[in-house]
């Protein structure tokens, strides 16, 4: 794609990045089957393609964004489906990253669409706020059918994602010995939602690389990894965020790795090099946390993990994140863990497209994101599974309001079927044969 871009404008390392990205552009067309937006609705605007050239006109006319741009931009799910299928390497997420801040900061939305975004970015990152949020939610959720009769479908979408529990304890900056002969050590990046929502997430996380022999370090500091502000554009606020936990994380002697359980986050983690790229404070520090960032199922392949119970029979639905498969191009290694401990693992149908959960998508865009997830949830349904695994909570949250099938992370079928505990959505299943406990077990 030709560009026109002035000298002037290219000063700039962010417009010269998106022109790189631009020219890489054949106009092809090939994401456009893959777009989850475009898929349900054949807009062309909605679609990789259509994006890209909105954006182009934008960034090369130098103009605040409208109100048109903004509304196919904020309709992108950053899902990075089209980035797998791009036959050219267009970086898609790096330009839509740059649109998003350029939105950000020359469009004025609407006072109400202000104010739920300034409180999701306000809330969200934080687990003592959000943690009063969720309090908020458990007393308001039985009227979340009362909010979506009277048109507040962003209210009601808040109050159907909030579990019916109040939030647990965070975990406390600590170290988790390995158990036996210690034969690594890593950080876990605890998260901020992810804590909250679902601390047994962290819980198995630990469980299992304690149990193999791994140290897990949680450092004072370490906090949000600054994904959520930063898919909203708030580029200062996610960078804040990214220097805090790389600050925490440097001052680690020998980590072999930095673990984490939401792909979401490990997408953010993993980009933190190029994001810093122009800090000289930050550049290199940010490359070498980059490089140590590990998915749990990417960490746990290279580990020999050890059977503890049989889990024939038990049938997963094994649901591919789309920052997982398409962020961090991790597809075999979850599936592979899952079926070596004995897991029957079934993949599900187009797999390639959003369950739309996507960040705090669910929220600002609640009814694309309704018809993902009934879409999702059909294709799962059919497989019959007794289970369905993901490797992201944001997807797990998201699927599992519109089901009633237990959705677990892949790391809590890990953990059981080694020796851990039975995952909690899970106690009370009493499938055929599944988790009888293994002869080869001790
Ligand atoms: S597939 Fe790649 S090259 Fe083709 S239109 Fe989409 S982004 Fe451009
Ligand atoms: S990131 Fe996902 S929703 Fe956005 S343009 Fe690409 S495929 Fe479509």
């Amino acid at each position: 794609m030709q560009t026109s871009f002035t000298l002037a404008q290219l000063a700039d390392p962010d417009v010269a990045e998106a022109d790189k990205i631009l020219r890489a552009c054949v106009h092809c067309g090939f994401c456009t089957a893959t777009c989850p937006t475009y898929v349900l609705d054949g807009n062309e605007l909605d679609s990789p393609r259509g994006r890209i050239y909105l954006i182009k006109d934008m960034l090369e006319n130098d103009r605040p964004a409208g109100a048109d741009v903004a509304l196919h931009i904020d309709r992108c799910l950053s899902c990075l489906a089209c980035m797998t299928t791009c036959p050219s390497g267009v970086h898609y997420m790096h330009l839509v990253d740059h649109a998003r801040v350029h939105i950000e900061r020359t469009f004025r939305r609407p006072p109400s669409e202000r104010l739920l975004r300034t409180i999701l970015a306000k809330l969200m990152p934080y687990p003592n706020r959000f943690r009063l949020a969720l309090y908020a939610a458990l007393l308001g959720k039985p009227f979340a059918p009362l909010a979506e009769v009277c048109g507040l479908k962003r209210l009601a979408a808040m109050l159907r994602l909030a579990p019916w529990r109040g939030p647990r304890r965070t975990l406390a900056p600590q170290i988790f010995a390995a158990i036996g002969a210690r034969k690594g050590r890593v950080a876990l990046l605890a998260g901020c939602v992810n804590d909250l929502l679902a601390p047994q997430l962290n819980a198995a996380t630990i469980s299992v690389l304690t149990r193999h022999g791994i140290e897990v370090v949680l450092p004072a500091g370490a906090g949000c990894c600054g994904s959520l502000v930063h898919h909203m554009g708030r580029d200062n606020e996610a960078l804040a965020q990214a220097r805090a936990d790389i600050d925490a994380w440097s001052a680690m002697e020998g980590l072999d790795a930095i673990v984490i359980t939401a792909s979401g986050c490990g997408t953010t983690v993993k980009d933190y090099g190029f994001m810093l790229r122009t800090d000289p404070a930050y550049s290199q520090r940010a490359a070498k946390v980059a490089s140590l960032a590990k998915d749990i199922a990417e960490y746990l392949a290279t580990l020999p993990l050890q059977p503890a119970r049989s889990a024939s029979g038990m049938v997963v639905a094994y649901h591919s994140a789309c920052s997982l498969q398409h962020g961090q191009r991790i597809t075999r290694q979850p599936k592979e863990l899952l079926g070596k401990l004995g897991f029957m693992v079934k993949d599900v149908p187009d797999g390639h497209l959003c369950c739309g959960s996507a960040g705090t998508y669910n929220i600002l865009q609640p009814s694309i994101a309704r018809r993902l997830r009934e879409r999702k949830v059909g294709t799962i349904e059919r497989l019959r599974p007794d289970v369905i695994a993901a490797g992201n909570i944001g997807c797990i949250t998201q699927i599992a309001a519109g089901t009633e099938l237990p959705a677990v992370h892949t790391v809590e079928l890990i953990d059981w079927a080694t020796g851990g505990p039975c995952p909690p959505r899970l106690r009370g299943y009493r499938p055929t044969a599944a988790m009888r406990p293994s002869s080869a077990a001790g």
